[in-house]
């Protein structure tokens, strides 16, 4: 394996993990909805010399002197990424999507200031005000959620009436684990008739938007989007803000990331971030988005076929939650582990009005960016998704759905470059 050979040679620990991991990665199939594989020219730019430069500040406005080249970096990053979402103004600084979503938080709140989020269990982010997180101590969170979770439909009368009620200065619509479309205008709409900024954190969708398979939030008169650039964006590890159109907004962005909240940018990151953005301009971009929603929804078919409740009645995105404990009298954990086992990765997860505990709750959370990567096909997607349902059904069938499983990754080998 060259292509860790100075690992290899000089530190044989963390080698073995490194190709441990790698062979996982390859011999198993990734169904959290979350993850995905970047292209070898994204983790060549992770592993540049950038990493060896401090560059706090902006391009132009820089603390440290030697910024001919991340100058150029970052302003690629930042073209790009402004190209991707339509988008006025960006910030590609953000270590991750929760960061994203802090330095926002910090831009746009005073503490003791209300947001109008999704309810964690309808789908809604940690990010958003969960208790466990610092975010709650500093902000009051309110909620809003679906009207019917058979068919994922948001309340927007009650969002309306909370938002006159409670008089956020952030409305924020976004999740990890929804699987249907938001009204847009709707939520906007409702935003800024409380004179609330209109927020979206499209964290797990930001591909689907960027490829024009779902609809981008800035042309239904958001003001703001946070997002990850790993999931369905394809890029590495980190966070990006983009606003759209509002100069000042961008200005309290710029500062509530830098020197507010973070301190020097990963400038290798951002590099390969920029490659990442650069391969998601491309055409081929927007056939692996539609391609990915496709797939989503072949798995979704498979599994109400085999009788199996999904929340929201299906899936209209990347990923599908299924209620696998009300159907099937398989907890999530236990779901979770017995596929881990036939070698396919995904997540249990709490469904709507669930009546079980978090860490082994009704549902299992499952997608399709990281195997839409590797080729699968709505036909290959719809023979892993009734391999799922054999070992879900069938605790017995493990041992032979392993080695269906494995066959059909090695079939399907990850690739190096998406042209
Ligand atoms: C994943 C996710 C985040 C957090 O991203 P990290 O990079 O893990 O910090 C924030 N918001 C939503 C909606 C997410 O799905």
């Amino acid at each position: 394996m060259s292509y860790y050979k100075h690992i290899e040679q000089e530190d044989r620990e963390v080698f073995a993990a490194i190709e441990g991991e790698e062979k996982r990665q390859a011999e198993g199939l990734e169904l959290i909805p979350s993850e995905n594989y970047v292209s070898r020219a994204v983790k060549e730019a992770m592993a540049s010399s950038l990493t060896n430069k401090y560059s706090e500040g902006y391009p132009g406005k820089r603390y440290y002197g030697g910024q001919e080249f991340t100058d150029q970096v970052e302003r690629i990053a930042i073209e790009r990424a402004k190209s991707l979402f339509g988008a006025g103004f960006a910030n590609v600084q953000p270590l991750g999507g929760a960061n994203a979503n802090i330095a926002a938080y910090f831009a746009l709140l005073e503490p003791g200031d209300t947001v109008l989020g999704m309810d964690l269990s309808h789908g809604g982010h940690l990010t958003h005000g969960h208790p466990v997180t610092y975010l709650a101590k500093l902000f009051r969170f309110v909620r809003y959620g679906m009207k019917d979770v058979e068919t994922g439909e948001i309340d927007y009368n009650a969002l309306a009436e909370t938002a006159r009620k409670e008089k956020p200065k952030v409305v924020l619509a976004g999740f990890s684990a929804y699987p249907r479309q938001l009204d847009w205008q709707k939520i906007a709409d409702i935003a800024h008739e409380v004179g609330a900024v209109a927020m979206a954190d499209v964290a797990h969708i930001a591909g689907l938007i960027a490829g024009g398979a779902q609809k981008n939030p800035f042309d239904y008169g958001f003001d703001l989007m946070t997002t990850t650039t790993h999931k369905t964006l394809r890029g590495p590890r980190g966070g990006l803000i983009l606003v759209r159109s509002d100069e000042a907004l961008a200005k309290k962005i710029d500062k509530a990331v830098f020197p507010g909240f973070q301190g020097g940018p990963h400038m290798h990151q951002i590099a390969a971030k920029a490659v990442a953005f650069g391969e998601a301009l491309r055409p081929s971009f927007k056939i692996y988005a539609q391609n990915v929603v496709d797939n989503a929804r072949r798995m979704a078919d498979v599994f109400t076929e085999g009788g199996v409740r999904l929340i929201a009645g299906g899936t209209e995105n990347h990923l599908i939650l299924a209620d696998v404990f009300g159907s099937l009298g398989v907890t999530g954990a236990e779901a979770e582990t017995r596929l881990d086992e036939a070698g396919i990765t995904l997540n249990k997860n709490v469904i709507a009005d669930d009546t079980r505990k978090p860490l082994d709750p009704s549902g299992i959370r499952f997608g399709t960016p990281a195997l839409t990567s590797r080729g699968f096909s709505a036909q290959d997607c719809a023979q892993v998704a009734a391999l799922m349902l054999q070992v879900l059904k069938t605790p017995a069938a493990v041992a032979e759905a392993h080695g269906a499983i494995r066959t059909l990754a090695l079939a399907h080998p990850i690739p190096d470059s998406y042209q």
